[in-house]
């Protein structure tokens, strides 16, 4: 599987009090880790057992190498991971207050400046990959060089459209899969998606534009399949005790392209990706809360 897209490094805060403009807050305990959708979904996708390429870009600076570093005790390939020579790694500032409420700041920095030509260099990775998985947080130039590039090749391809950013209809068509979530199905249609029924509404018209496998996710009621076979179908969530949900989405969609490439059916997939985000939401943080493959297996068979 080939990954394309962004790697941010997670600096977290705890406050007792979120600072107002110009405050500073003495805060509890910092926590550093991987982030970025890209990372996370490359990380998600690797300990479910696929063989992963990740394409992205990092600063030439200490969170470069640390983001190298992680890639590669997740024994994910790292050759095509560029370094920017003027933008520093990406970065999001999260801060957490005694409610769980975050208030999050992201730059993109060296990740949001991938050109076309990074992802035409990694054109061998795409020639080995059973399936490329993109989202949309990096530059929209990158995002079309994947899609047009996997189409060339004949590579299936998963788009997850997040966080959303306007996408020409031309391109969307060239999609294999799309994922968004209710938001992001909402603003891509022009339905307001908040459950079954406005899900299929939603599918059904991202159907029509072109995409012949829709699945919108529901978060903990699970997704939303439409591929034209029936009427379209809800895969059910799994009950957890929820911690933090952030990176849910970026576990799924990790799941979900490591089964459809293993060659499970659209449903299986979907089924066992409900899984693998249900298991990430019971840990704090997003790259370190994917669950193994072994630890996916044990819950399903519960
Ligand atoms: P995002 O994280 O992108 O907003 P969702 O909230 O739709 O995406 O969540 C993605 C997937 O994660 C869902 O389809 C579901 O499988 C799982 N999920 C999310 N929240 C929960 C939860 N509270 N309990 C169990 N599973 C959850």
């Amino acid at each position: 599987m080939v990954v394309v897209g962004s790697y941010v490094v997670d600096l977290m805060s705890r406050t007792p009090h979120m600072p107002k403009p110009g405050e500073t807050v003495l805060g509890g305990p910092f926590q550093m880790g991987p982030g970025g959708k890209g990372g996370n979904q490359a990380v998600a996708a690797s300990r479910q057992g696929a063989s992963v390429t990740m394409i992205t870009k990092v600063g030439q600076d200490l969170f470069g190498e640390e983001a190298i570093k992680n890639f590669e005790q997740e024994s994910i390939q790292t050759t095509y991971i560029t370094k920017d020579e003027h933008e520093a790694t990406g970065a999001a500032l999260i801060a957490v207050d005694q409610h769980s409420e975050n208030m999050i700041v992201v730059s993109l920095g060296a990740c949001g400046n991938l050109t076309s030509e990074d992802v035409q260099q990694a054109r061998e990775a795409f020639i080995n990959a059973d399936i490329i998985l993109v989202q949309l947080e990096t530059s929209i130039e990158a995002v079309e060089a994947t899609i047009n590039l996997a189409n060339e090749l004949g590579k299936p391809v998963v788009l997850n459209p997040a966080p959303f950013q306007d996408v020409r209809a031309e391109v969307l068509k060239k999609v294999t899969y799309i994922t968004p979530n209710e938001t992001e199905a909402s603003l891509l249609t022009g339905i307001t998606v908040h459950d079954e029924k406005t899900a299929k509404e939603a599918a059904i018209n991202l159907f029509n534009a072109g995409i012949p496998n829709v699945i919108i996710t529901l978060g903990k009621k699970g997704c939303y399949i439409y591929d034209g076979s029936d009427q379209g179908r809800l895969i059910e969530g799994f009950t957890v005790d929820a911690v933090d949900t952030t990176g849910a989405g970026d576990a799924f969609n990790g799941g979900f392209t490591t089964f459809i490439a293993s060659g499970l059916s659209i449903n299986e997939a979907a089924k066992r990706a409900n899984a693998v985000a249900a298991l990430s939401v019971t840990k704090v943080g997003t790259s370190p809360a994917m669950p193994t493959q072994k630890e996916v297996e044990h819950f399903l068979e519960r």
